[in-house]
């Protein structure tokens, strides 16, 4: 059994020590929280021992009356791996503490790949992360993206990608992001940031990638237009997503026509904060055409890295060297679609 320590309990850190609590090679010994708030509260009453990561905010804390079990200094020595799910920016900081005190780091796509070294997709280069120290799970959009594309190149081998990413302009439980009233072009350069990111994980990949901000809070939507090696049928394409696990087909005839009924779905499935791990892909936008795979997809933003994270646990503990078997593993702990 091995043990995790999550370092910042939000969006992110708060689903990652559930993923982890439901696997059976795996456990929490501790989340870090900064600020007093529901969630550390929350932290406390699910069971997971709560630390302190800014240990002079300790007396905030007591007056909160929100008991700590201690301070992050007393979390690293029991921990096999920290993931740590702090803001961007923060964990490439974190990285050096954690290389003083000789544990190893998971880390969120706020980072920069080049900071931490190594990047992580469960599809894309599991065996990579062998027994790694610092890893970085990428975005919610490259994982999107490497979902689907990492099967389609392995069934008829991919020339070229342009993307187009319509990008949540916060998360729902956000209130100082934007855009409000506005689609705003984000970068507005070419390439955006996201094609480059694949390339962390798809190494040899010709990806070219724009992305826009519109006011949603739910989901990511991507717009692919794939050149490809060898032209299959769409029936073929078909078949090879509905084989790849945490990708679902969806359809618009069936009323999954955009993004808030996709959501709406994922909140009748019932799960824990309504997350929808898997990549939803409407089936009606697949079209192959002079050679070229076109298709758009939805990306839960909130969740999708989730498992990746357990994954890469595993990858970086040597615990599993399929990745497969991994994928599997985590899956049927989380109760993810296949
Ligand atoms: P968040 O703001 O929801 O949570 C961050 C947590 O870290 C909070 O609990 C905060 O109190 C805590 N924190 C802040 N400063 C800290 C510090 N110095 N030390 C320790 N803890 C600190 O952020 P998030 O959305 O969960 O994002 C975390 C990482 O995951 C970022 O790299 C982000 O880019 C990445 N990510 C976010 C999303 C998303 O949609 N939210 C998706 C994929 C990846």
């Amino acid at each position: 059994m091995k043990s995790v320590g999550i370092n910042g309990y939000g969006t992110i850190g708060k689903r990652v020590a559930d993923a982890v609590a439901c696997q059976d090679d795996m456990q929490i010994v501790g989340v870090t929280k900064r600020t007093p708030n529901f969630e550390a509260q929350m932290a406390v009453e699910k069971g997971f021992p709560l630390y302190i990561s800014a240990p002079e905010r300790e007396g905030l804390f007591e007056d909160a009356g929100i008991k700590v079990t201690g301070t992050i200094d007393d979390l690293y020595d029991k921990v096999d791996v920290m993931v740590d799910c702090t803001p961007g920016g923060i964990g490439a900081k974190n990285k050096e503490v954690y290389a003083e005190k000789g544990v190893k780091g998971i880390f969120q796509g706020g980072e920069k790949h080049e900071q931490i070294g190594k990047s992580f997709n469960s599809f894309a280069n599991y065996q990579d992360n062998w027994g790694a120290d610092y890893v970085r799970v990428v975005s919610c959009n490259t994982t999107g993206l490497c979902r689907t594309l990492k099967p389609i190149d392995d069934l008829c081998g991919i020339k070229k990608v342009r993307a187009v990413m319509v990008r949540r302009g916060a998360d729902p439980g956000q209130v100082k992001s934007g855009p409000i009233n506005a689609i705003v072009p984000n970068p507005p350069t070419v390439p955006s940031h996201h094609g480059p990111d694949v390339q962390t994980v798809m190494y040899d990949l010709d990806i070219t990638t724009m992305a826009l901000l519109v006011p949603t809070t739910l989901m990511h939507q991507h717009n692919l237009m794939v050149e490809l090696e060898n032209t299959p049928s769409v029936d073929d394409v078909i078949d090879t997503l509905e084989a790849t696990p945490r990708v679902i087909l969806v359809e618009a005839e069936k009323g999954l026509g955009s993004t808030a009924e996709i959501m709406e779905c994922a909140r009748d499935l019932g799960r824990s904060r309504s997350d929808l791990f898997e990549i939803a892909v409407w089936k009606e936008s697949l079209n192959v055409k002079d050679g070229e795979l076109f298709y758009m997809q939805a990306i839960h933003q909130e969740s999708d890295v989730v498992p990746e994270n357990v994954d890469c646990i595993r990858a970086m503990l040597e615990m599993e060297e399929d990745p497969a078997k991994s994928i599997e593993k985590t899956n049927k702990n989380m109760g993810i679609m296949v």
